[in-house]
């Protein structure tokens, strides 16, 4: 059996259109620009690129795009009194701090800092904390992708089980509640769990977000499932350069699994396309205009 594979460019091509779509209806009916504000601190080469097809996306999608550029040791009272700024800039509905920061800035203090309603990255404790509860909230982006993604393969989840591995605040977290949501049965994986291949080879559902190169291996999987791997990983290649992979070992699993998503052109494809599906939907719950649709 060999595996659909999930298309993440061509799915988030057409979720950037739309976005686009829903952008020029809301400045056409009701005079609004949605802006996001990117905060990067430092020159990590992975985030400035991150950063770069941000910004590009956004203006793409006729939004505006705000960058701040911080050098690596800026006092963390500049990076608050910034957001403070963004907070009350009447422009900006989105503001993003590009993660990880250096390690002199304490993330969490940072992160608490931003205006709940412009938390694009879904990060804020009040956003995270709605989510747990069930409640309407802005949720991180790569989780929602991947919702998204597992949606193009099933339009229901209803009574799926589902195993998440990774229990991260960006990822593995909201990903639980997110499928929750979907009425999924989710099962939470992380570094102390037992029989990992066991726990997965139950899953009808699979995402992988741990980090480690290739790690889930096809002989985990469940003939006809679907795998969502969202996992980024540099490799040495062959012809010494570098190589992505994910925390899937595609070839292997490609053959067992229904669907499953390549890295790259999976996931990653998704997350700046949810970040704009959410500075939409934060700048008309902040202008008080009906939900758009998307
Ligand atoms: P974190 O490092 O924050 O979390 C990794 C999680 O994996 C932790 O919960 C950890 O468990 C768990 N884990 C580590 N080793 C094992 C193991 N051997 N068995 C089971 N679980 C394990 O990573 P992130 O969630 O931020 O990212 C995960 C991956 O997704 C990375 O490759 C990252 O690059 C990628 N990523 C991709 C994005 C995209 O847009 N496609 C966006 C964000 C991330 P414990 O909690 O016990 O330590």
């Amino acid at each position: 059996m060999t595996a659909k594979i999930i298309d993440g460019k061509a799915i988030a091509a057409e979720l950037r259109a739309r976005a686009a779509g829903e952008v020029a209806r809301v400045r056409r009916e009701h005079g609004l620009t949605p802006g996001l504000a990117v905060v990067l601190v430092g020159n990590d080469p992975a985030s400035e690129v991150y950063v770069r097809s941000k910004h590009k996306q956004t203006q793409d999608a006729g939004m505006a795009s705000f960058e701040h550029k911080l050098p690596a040791d800026v006092p963390q009272a500049e990076l608050l009194a910034l957001i403070d700024r963004l907070n009350r800039d009447r422009n900006v509905h989105g503001i993003l701090v590009q993660l990880p920061l250096p390690k002199s800035l304490h993330t969490e203090t940072i992160i608490n800092a931003i205006d709940p309603a412009k938390d694009v990255d879904g990060l804020h404790p009040h956003n995270a904390g709605r989510l747990a509860g069930g409640f309407a909230a802005l949720a991180p982006c790569t989780p929602l992708g991947c919702i998204i993604l597992s949606k193009s393969v099933h339009a229901s989840l209803e009574g799926m089980n589902a195993i998440v591995i990774g229990r991260s605040n960006l990822v593995g977290r909201p990903l639980l509640q997110l499928l929750l949501n979907e009425n999924a049965t989710v099962t939470i994986a992380h570094s102390r769990s037992r029989d990992l291949p066991a726990l997965t080879a139950r899953a009808d559902l699979v995402y992988a977000a741990v980090g480690k190169p290739e790690m889930v291996r096809g002989d985990w999987i469940k003939p006809g499932a679907t795998v969502i791997d969202v996992g980024i990983n540099r490799i040495p290649a062959a012809d010494g350069k570098t190589r992505l992979v994910g925390d899937v070992a595609f070839a292997e699993a490609s053959q067992i699994a229904g669907a499953i998503t390549p890295v790259p052109g999976g996931v990653g494809q998704m997350t700046v396309a949810c970040l704009l599906v959410n500075t939409l939907r934060a700048a008309c719950a902040i202008a008080g205009v009906p939900k758009p649709a998307v």
